[in-house]
């Protein structure tokens, strides 16, 4: 079961819009929506005030799950509906019946199990039969799938689920309920889009709709970029002052928007990742909407995220410090702290053989070939041992230092 994290200053709003869907409910002949309290959340912290100062918050989340009925019929439950784009297939997956739709249906066709005909569809439906299989059935066909049933309550149901769930979406947005209203669907070119939520991102930093619940959190940086983009008379004086802070998009912006689109147009293995896979697929168009514009500014947050771990990365490997030689061949040493990084047995002619590798703190590695290991031998320990050099030895460009006569200290 999905469940929704909602601040607690968007609660009162949200029972209000849910009351008005529910009242369509009744026409619709339709089991009104309820939500279901799973847990509160505290969130406790500081923040930096206009001043420099430090000031201390909590900030409560009631996180809720929608419960409906089921889009169920014959056995068949209404699970999802795929709409194509011209970069692929997104998945809108319906409230409270599957995690996800098998991986098939991300690439799937507009066809119909039904008729079998493969014509021009705006989407499908992806029905699940509660023995286990899976089905896609255009809109004309769905009340011959069933056999002769009408879907129109199936149908109903799902939309309904489908809106509440976009409407828990939005309610998790600290920024929900200023300005919705009079809300025209956006299009705009998905690298000027980007790109100005790159540019938000780097003049005020990244703004997820998470972190725009906080106290002093502002607004996310969708509707910072959206907000530039398309100003209404209110925001002429943002404008005014984020031109004379020096706020413009810049080539760097640009650029920035350039790779994160591409990266996430490279995405592989997706299929699994309903938010993958819709971002993959919004990335790859050339225009953002409505159906994207939350998803493609959340794609510069995730690129951010993984630049940042691609270079903790590239650090790591590059302070590891590679391994050279240790002492002189026929010294006796004492080595503390080496980590027991594999220990591998071979039977031979001549008896058990065992590989002993370790690494010290520096990471040097080590070489020890014994019969029969001792107890303390094992994989992951750590041990300080006395050992005679053997001799050196590289190996794929790694140089070692073979060790014989170990014993522990
Ligand atoms: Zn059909």
């Amino acid at each position: 079961m999905e469940t929704y994290r909602i601040p607690e200053t968007n609660l009162a709003g949200l029972h209000e819009q849910i009351a008005k869907l529910n009242k369509r409910a009744t026409k619709l002949k339709v089991t009104p929506v309820r939500l279901v309290v799973d847990h509160w959340e505290t969130v406790e912290g500081t923040y930096t005030g206009p001043f420099g100062d430090t000031i201390p918050y909590t900030a409560r989340y009631c996180h809720l799950s929608i419960v409906g009925t089921t889009p169920k019929l014959q056995g068949w439950t209404f699970t999802a509906v795929i709409q194509p784009t011209e970069a692929g297939n997104l998945v809108k997956l319906v409230p409270g019946t599957v995690e996800n739709v098998p991986h098939w249906f991300y690439e799937a066709k507009m066809t119909c199990d039904h008729c079998k005909m493969d014509r021009q569809r705006n989407e499908v439906f992806v029905l699940h039969h509660e023995g286990g299989g899976w089905a896609q059935v255009g809109r004309t066909c769905i009340q011959d799938f069933l056999g002769g049933v009408s879907p129109e309550r199936l149908l109903n149901e799902a939309s309904y689920l489908m809106d509440s769930g976009s409407l828990m979406r939005e309610a998790e947005d600290e920024g929900w309920g200023r300005g919705s209203g009079g809300w025209v669907e956006p299009t705009e070119p998905t690298e000027v889009y980007v790109s100005t939520c790159a540019a938000f991102a780097r003049f005020e930093g990244f703004v997820s709709k998470a972190q725009s619940q906080l106290p002093g959190g502002g607004d996310p940086t969708s509707a910072r970029a959206w907000m530039w983009l398309n100003p209404s008379k209110h925001d002429r004086d943002e404008i005014a002052w984020l031109k004379a802070n020096g706020f413009a998009v810049e080539e760097r912006d640009i650029t920035l928007a350039g790779k994160a689109i591409a990266w996430a147009q490279a995405l592989t293995n997706v299929e699994t990742n309903n938010f993958l896979s819709n971002l993959k697929v919004s990335a790859s168009r050339t225009i953002v909407d409505g159906k994207s514009i939350g998803l493609m500014a959340a794609l510069v947050g995730a690129y951010m995220r993984e630049v940042e771990r691609e270079e903790l990365r590239r650090k790591e490997r590059e302070t590891m410090k590679p391994s050279a030689y240790v002492g002189e061949v026929g010294q006796r040493l004492t080595l503390p702290q080496l980590t027991i990084t594999n220990v591998r047995t071979f039977d031979s002619d001549y008896g058990v053989r065992t590989m002993v590798k370790l690494i010290d703190p520096d990471g040097n590695q080590f070489t020890w070939w014994t019969g029969y290991a001792p107890d303390w031998v094992e994989q992951g320990e750590v041990v300080t041992i006395k050992a005679t050099v053997k001799k050196f030895e590289e190996y794929r460009g790694i140089k070692g230092t073979v060790i014989t006569r170990a014993a522990i200290v």
